[in-house]
């Protein structure tokens, strides 16, 4: 692939690296109109958003980051089964089917093994192998591993400390039919209705695949996110179905917010001793200060200044408005616009009320 050009004054590695996301993804191999069996245990709306051509929220350079590091990693284990059989390891495999086409990271054609890469968290150790993983390598055993003899395998790279896992994978015929009634329903959609399947019934606009937190604390959405829940816009912080439980990604940082927000109004608190010696003495000496012409009070500590801003006067522009002194019309030049300003307020919840209500008595 030949590198974008760039002017030589702005290279750097971060600009290199930047470009060279863009330009791999400018050229990205696999046909974005094709039901993909890899994405087939993933949320099948997705699918047909991205075949049907939906607009879709362009990837954050960290998204494209971890994509890329994936395939670097990939080239990894490939190097070492290619050691093991010189030439005879093949990438990307292409499994054609009725229902869409799937890619086979590693073909081991002497020992005929078929190996998924993937790359996660080790924070995911526990819950390996992925189950829409093992979807994936089923269908490829399916269509295509069964009538080669192939044994199948799911190679995890847990980023943070290199390590691989391997899961082996053993064809499991009970899978399939839910797969492919999935698959037959995308086929459906974009071929005969040509409209998105509906949202999962079990999907939540915070919840992984729609929006989870990744790796790095940010707030990640589904390029089609917008689609399923619509245009960001400001809620009636009033209304209480709008409170949602946090995803559990989130429980930890709001833990942390919760004891900043503690630490913070303990300090506060701690502070108005001495706010008060301050406000108390500022007033004592207000009288003295007035009466001489001095702007400050030295001490070997140091001084004390006290400075009188200019009077000024300040116009009730709304009243103005209200009472037709002036139109929106003549002020509009003057007119700046600010956005929203935003708050935050840590609520504890309340201890249940105690009723103070007489018990029903029998004659009541
Ligand atoms: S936002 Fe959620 S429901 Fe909508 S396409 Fe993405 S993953 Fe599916």
């Amino acid at each position: 692939m030949t590198p974008s050009v760039l002017p030589q004054e702005t290279f750097t590695t971060q600009t290199l690296h930047e470009t060279a996301l863009a330009d791999a993804r400018a050229a990205n191999p696999f046909d974005p109109r094709e039901i993909r069996l890899s994405a087939a245990g993933g949320c099948p709306r997705q699918q047909t958003l991205r075949i049907l051509g939906a607009p879709q929220a362009p990837e954050s350079v960290t998204q494209l980051s971890i994509f890329h590091a994936g395939h670097y990693w990939e080239d990894y284990l490939a190097s070492l089964w290619e050691a093991r059989y010189p030439g005879q390891v093949n990438r990307q495999v292409t499994v054609e089917t009725q229902y869409g086409t799937g890619h086979i990271d590693l073909w081991v054609e002497p020992i005929h093994h078929l190996v998924e890469c993937k790359t996660t968290k080790v924070a995911r150790r526990a819950q390996l192998p992925l189950d829409e993983h093992l979807d994936q390598v089923n269908l490829y055993l399916h269509f295509w591993g069964n009538a080669h003899g192939a044994t199948g395998e799911i190679a995890y790279l847990l980023k943070e400390t290199g390590e691989i896992l391997t899961f082996p994978v053993v064809y499991d015929p009970h899978r399939i039919p839910r797969l492919l009634e999935r698959l037959d329903q995308i086929l459906i959609a974009v071929q005969i209705d040509q409209q998105p399947l509906p949202i999962p019934e079990d999907a939540a606009p915070f919840q992984f695949p729609c929006g989870w937190m990744d790796a790095y604390g940010q707030f990640t959405k589904c390029p089609f996110w917008a689609h399923c829940w619509g245009e960001p816009t400001i809620p009636d912080d009033a209304d209480e179905t709008l409170i949602v439980d946090a995803p559990e990604t989130w429980i930890d940082s709001l833990q942390t917010y919760a004891t900043a927000v503690t630490a913070i109004k303990d300090t506060k608190q701690a502070l108005k001793p001495y706010e008060q010696i301050k406000k108390d003495t500022e007033a004592a000496l207000k009288d003295w200060f007035d009466a001489y012409p001095i702007a400050g009070l030295r001490i070997p500590d140091g001084t004390l200044r006290r400075t009188i801003s200019k009077a000024s006067d300040s116009w009730d522009v709304p009243q103005a408005l209200a009472d037709g002194a002036i139109t929106p019309e003549q002020i509009a030049p003057y007119t700046t616009h600010q956005p929203g300003r935003v708050t935050w307020r840590w609520e504890t919840p309340k201890p249940p009320k105690t009723s103070h209500k007489k018990s029903p008595t029998p004659q009541d």
